[in-house]
């Protein structure tokens, strides 16, 4: 990743292995199905950092509600993928995102707090890492570094 752009728009493209159970902060515990789940999230700098810390499963303090889900053994980062913040804001790609089909939102206001956009959630779950979405993704010009 190139040093002068390290900030950005990011989807996180993770998998969940089996049912489970989990405790996502204060917003709740909820049975998540197995299969995909997009996380749609944001950082005007230090984006790899940003990246390396979603990827970190130990020590790490619990803060977003990603990290709890993250931090369970059965999820897994299958694929990340980076937008330029001058190409879309992370509200703009989730609404694009819901629009794929097979697109389904599990928890409400998952990763979406301190959106001033109205989104439903920022986590978007697919049953399958299917066609349609990784269309999607190869039709948008991601990975822009
Ligand atoms: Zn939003």
């Amino acid at each position: 990743m190139s040093m002068q752009i390290d900030s950005g728009i990011y989807v996180l493209i993770i998998q969940l292995k089996k049912n489970t159970r989990l405790k996502i902060g204060k917003l709740g515990t909820f049975n998540f199905k197995k299969g995909y789940y997009l996380y749609v999230g944001s950082a005007l700098k230090n984006l790899s950092k940003r990246l390396e810390r979603h990827k970190k499963k130990k020590n790490k303090n619990l803060y977003w509600h990603i990290d709890f889900f993250l931090n369970d053994m059965n999820t897994e980062i299958k694929d990340i993928k980076i937008f330029s913040p001058e190409v879309f804001n992370e509200c703009e790609l989730t609404k694009k995102i819901i629009s794929i089909p097979g697109a389904k939102i599990k928890v409400k206001s998952f990763g979406a707090s301190d959106c001033k956009k109205g989104c439903k959630s920022h986590f978007i779950f697919f049953k399958e890492y299917s066609a349609n979405v990784k269309e999607f993704f190869s039709n948008l010009n991601c990975n822009f570094q």
